[in-house]
C-alpha cells in the first residue's frame, strides 16, 4: 500500500479532471497515519490554494479551535474531498466555486487511498460535498447532522457542517449558535463512536427510511401527474361537429406547410395555438357548431 508521502507526490501532478489547469496546486492532506478522527471538508479555498496546505484559512482555524475544545487529546488527520481549487475570478478576487459531482468522483481514488494510508478510527465528513464523497448521494447534511453512517471504508463517518458555513451566518448570535451546534456535533458523534458501533444502524435505518419515503413520495407524484394529464387531455379534447372539425384540420395543414396567414395583420401565423384559433373562427365564421374551450384544470 503505498504510503502518504507517495501519494502526495503522485497528486501533484493529477490531471484527473479539469481542475488542475487554473488551481497553483494539488493541495493534500495532513496529518498522521493511523490518526483518532480523520476530518474531510470539500476543496481547498484560496489561502489553502496558494499555501498547499488544507484548511489554513478562516475555516480552517475555526475548525482547529473547535478541536482543540471537543476533542483535545485526538490525533487528526484533514484532508478536502476534493484536491484543487476551483474558482471564478472577479476582478483581482478568485471566488470560491462548489466541486461539482464529475471533480468529487474523479478525485475520489485519493480520498480512498488517503482513507486506507491514514486508517482513521472515525472519519468526519465536514458538509455536502464530503458526505456525498464519502457516503455517496441521499445523506441530507442538516437531517443527518451528529449521526454516524456506516461507509465503504468499514470506517464509521460522522456527518455535521462545513465550519465555513459558521462564517457565513449572517450576525454574531446566528455564527454562536452554529459554532455552538457545529461542537455539539463533533462531540456528541465522537461520545457515540466511543460507546460503539449502536448508532451506526440508526443512521442506517433514518437513512433507509429517508429513501424508502422518498420513493413513496415519488411514485404517488407520478400517479398523481399522469392523473393530471389524462383528465387535461380529456378535457381539452374538443367534440367539433364534422364540417367544423375539417375545417379546423385543413387550416391546421396550411400552419404545418407555413403557408397560414393572419387575416388581420396578413402576417404567417408561428403559433400552432392561433392556428386553432384561426380554425375556429372561421368554422364560427361558416355557421358551424363549436364548443367554447374548457376550463384548464390546476
Ligand atoms: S481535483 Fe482531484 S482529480 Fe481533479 S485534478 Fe485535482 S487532484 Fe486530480
Amino acid at each position: 500500500m503505498p504510503t502518504l508521502e507517495t501519494l502526495r507526490r503522485e497528486a501533484a501532478h493529477c490531471e484527473r479532471c479539469e481542475l488542475y489547469r487554473r488551481a497553483t496546486q494539488t493541495v493534500f492532506g495532513e496529518g498522521t497515519a493511523g490518526a483518532d478522527l480523520m476530518l474531510v471538508g470539500e476543496e481547498p479555498g484560496d489561502r489553502e490554494d496558494l499555501a498547499g496546505r488544507p484548511f489554513v484559512g478562516p475555516a480552517g482555524a475555526l475548525l482547529h479551535t473547535v478541536l482543540a475544545e471537543v476533542a483535545p487529546a485526538r490525533s487528526t488527520y484533514i484532508t478536502n474531498a476534493v484536491k484543487h481549487f476551483n474558482f471564478i475570478e472577479r476582478g483581482k478576487r478568485r471566488i470560491h466555486v462548489k466541486p461539482k459531482v464529475i471533480h468529487i468522483e474523479a478525485c475520489e481514488p485519493w480520498l480512498d487511498a488517503e482513507v486506507a494510508a491514514v486508517q482513521p478510527r472515525l472519519i468526519v465528513a465536514l458538509g455536502a460535498t464530503a458526505v456525498r464523497a464519502l457516503l455517496g448521494p441521499g445523506v441530507g447534511v442538516l437531517e443527518n447532522r451528529g449521526k454516524l453512517f456506516p461507509s465503504r471504508f468499514g470506517i464509521p463517518v460522522l456527518v455535521t457542517i462545513h465550519p465555513a458555513a459558521i462564517l457565513r451566518a449572517i450576525d454574531t448570535d446566528s455564527r454562536r449558535r452554529e459554532r455552538k451546534s457545529f461542537a455539539n456535533d463533533l462531540r456528541r458523534g465522537i461520545a457515540l463512536f466511543d460507546r460503539g458501533a449502536m448508532e451506526e444502524t440508526v443512521g442506517m435505518a433514518t437513512r433507509k427510511k429517508t429513501t424508502r419515503k422518498k420513493t413513496a413520495a415519488k411514485k404517488s407524484t407520478a400517479k398523481r401527474t399522469t392523473a393530471k394529464k389524462t383528465t387535461a387531455k380529456k378535457k381539452t379534447t374538443r367534440k367539433y361537429s364534422k364540417k367544423a372539425g375539417s375545417k379546423v384540420k385543413k387550416v391546421m395543414e396550411e400552419f404545418s406547410s407555413g403557408k397560414l396567414r393572419s387575416g388581420r395583420s396578413g402576417k404567417k401565423v408561428t403559433s400552432r395555438k392561433q392556428a386553432i384559433a384561426i380554425g375556429i373562427s372561421e368554422a364560427r365564421a361558416e355557421g358551424d357548431k363549436v364548443p367554447s374551450a374548457p376550463k384548464r384544470s390546476r
